[in-house]
């Protein structure tokens, strides 16, 4: 795979990079990576993954754009309020970098339509903001031997992890074994988020997917990353083996 001169100068500092240099340039490019959710997690995953030249990048998002949404949602502006988020992603990552192909979807993700959507990717990316979608992104990645990399944001902290398929490690549905009951949940709208906090968890996310692409370990693969923006205390927790009475993963090879 050859590179043109504008992508010769663009990823000049990959290629002097030690562990990805031109041969881990052409692995991103060869990238293929389906992110759910275009707000908050969604625009750091998206500006750096664009920016970085996954050749082609699936973003799903049903909403629209609202002026709520831009105090941490950087991929949107003021000129796309009322637009639906998937297209204002993929026009934002198209200027940013037009050596890039964004596959917008303007759907929300459910059990019947994830496997005609993510067919043609190879990582799936939890971008999302509520745990149902997150067990279908999981089950579905469980299943179709999927690399899935999760993170999640509330108020002043987030987490991430990621699953790698066939490594014996636990889904998302081990560890947290099934969708709460809405009061159960802590939501953003009633608990706040600080802005930069998705943007840390986002870039975390991002670096997983790009190490996954250039054949670098994960950084939390069978982990739990947190960090606290109040008391700026980072945690990294080993998760147990996947469990075997999941009703998803014990199923499985994986
Ligand atoms: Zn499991």
């Amino acid at each position: 795979m050859n590179f043109s001169q504008d992508e010769l100068e663009r990823y000049q500092r990959h290629f002097a990079l030690e562990n990805v240099g031109t041969e881990g340039q052409q692995r991103i490019k060869k990238g293929k990576v389906l992110v759910v959710g275009a707000g908050g997690l969604g625009s750091p995953i998206l500006y750096y993954l664009g920016a970085a030249g996954v050749g082609t990048l699936g973003v799903v998002d049903g909403d629209l754009v609202d002026c709520s949404n831009l105090q941490r949602q950087i991929l949107h502006n003021m000129e796309r309020l009322g637009q639906e988020k998937a297209f204002s992603a993929k026009q934002t990552i198209e200027q940013l970098n037009p050596n890039v192909k964004v596959d917008a979807y303007v759907e929300k993700i459910t059990e019947n339509n994830i496997e005609k959507i993510a067919a043609p990717y190879d990582i799936v990316v939890d971008a999302v903001d509520n745990f149902q979608t997150r067990f279908v992104l999981s089950d579905y990645c469980v299943k179709a031997g999927k690399p899935f990399v999760h993170g999640g944001v509330l108020a002043w902290g987030g987490q991430a992890m990621t699953y790698l398929p066939h490594q014996n490690q636990a889904c998302y549905r081990c560890i947290y074994e099934s969708v709460p009951a809405p009061d159960e949940v802590p939501d953003c709208k009633k608990n706040g988020l600080l802005c930069t906090v998705p943007g840390i968890i986002g870039s975390v996310e991002a670096m997983e997917v790009l190490r996954i692409l250039v054949g670098q370990a994960p950084m939390y693969a069978g982990k739990l990353f947190t960090f606290d923006g109040k008391t700026g205390q980072t945690r990294v927790v080993k998760l147990p083996q996947k469990s075997s009475v999941c009703p998803v993963c014990s199923k499985t090879d994986s």
